[in-house]
């Protein structure tokens, strides 16, 4: 079980002796540890770096013999903040997150600052609700859009499922939708137009059940009092593992919605969480 509360490391490591210069490198501003397969962390922000809300970046450390290992990061903060938050699993054998686990304030590490990826508004038509569909670390690119005020200039509701296997690993997308009705900036333009949906599959908690069962049933209409999905107002976004996705795109194109990309708009978009 996966009930160790969030640790936040917030004071630099100490420094090291024989610190190998980083190409691309920025600095780990915090790291929070959310349960022992989860976490995420900040880092500084290249200045020349602009991204849309949703996209992600290339990041990592050296490997044992001084070369680049890199993977794909969905940046989980908005286009407008200061610094660049992700979200990351740990993979206990996996070369990149096996030590990037264990990076502390203060730390470096790469970020090739060439942001991509379909999971932006651009790629969708204009509509009147969002639905923003995630499992696992898939919930890292809807951390940004929620936080941008462009969502909720374009979307007069928007609407998250998020599901984990356990209630512990929902914690980072519950604290962050949940604040949301109380941030500074976008607090006002959120209140009662923000709808969220998170469910447990291996442990019972207030909800359960996976997302595709709980569209194809109708049991999140029911439960949350709204409308089935229209192609016609309806939008949606997509992100977890490429079954999930698969399964997402027939219950999507079953309700006539169309696939988008940057360069040709329709009512859904989708982007893997990992590979694998
Ligand atoms: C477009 C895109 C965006 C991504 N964004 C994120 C992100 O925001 N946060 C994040 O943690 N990962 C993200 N990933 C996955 C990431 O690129 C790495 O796979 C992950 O960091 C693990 O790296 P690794 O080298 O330790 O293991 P890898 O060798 O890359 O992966 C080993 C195995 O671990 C599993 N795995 C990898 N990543 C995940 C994951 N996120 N959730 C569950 N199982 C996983 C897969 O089965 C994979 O085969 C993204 C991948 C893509 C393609």
């Amino acid at each position: 079980m996966n009930l160790r509360a969030a640790v936040t490391l917030a004071s630099p490591a100490p420094a090291s002796a024989a610190r190998p210069a980083l190409p691309d490198a920025q600095t780990v501003t915090a790291v929070t540890h959310w349960t022992d397969r989860l976490f995420s962390f900040r880092v500084t922000r290249p200045k020349t770096l602009r991204f849309r809300s949703g996209e992600f970046v290339m990041i990592g450390l050296l490997d044992d013999r001084g070369k680049p290992l890199l993977r794909a990061y969905s940046i989980a903060s908005p286009s407008w903040d200061e610094e660049l938050e992700f979200y990351s699993i740990k993979v206990p054998d996996g070369p990149l997150t096996s030590r990037l686990q264990h990076i502390r304030p203060g730390d470096q590490i790469i970020l090739r600052p060439k942001p991509v990826g379909t999971l932006v508004l651009d790629a969708l038509r204009p509509g009147r609700r969002l639905f923003l569909f995630a499992t696992g670390t898939g919930i890292a690119p809807f951390a940004s859009l929620l936080r941008d005020p462009e969502t909720w200039e374009r979307f007069e509701q928007v609407v998250v499922m998020h599901t984990c296997r356990l209630a512990a690993e929902l914690e980072y997308g519950r604290q962050l939708v949940e604040g949301l009705p109380d941030d500074p900036l976008i607090g006002d333009m959120v209140s009662g137009r923000l709808l969220y949906y998170p469910t447990t599959t291996q442990e019972p908690s207030a909800r359960t059940g996976r997302i595709t069962d709980n569209l194809a049933t109708g049991r999140v209409f029911d439960d949350l009092a709204i409308p089935t999905i229209d192609p016609a107002s309806d939008r949606g976004m997509v992100c977890g593992s490429l079954g999930f996705n698969i399964d997402m795109k027939a219950i999507l194109e079953g309700w006539g919605l169309r696939e988008g990309a940057n360069s040709d708009p329709a009512e859904y978009v989708v982007e893997k969480a990992f590979v694998g």
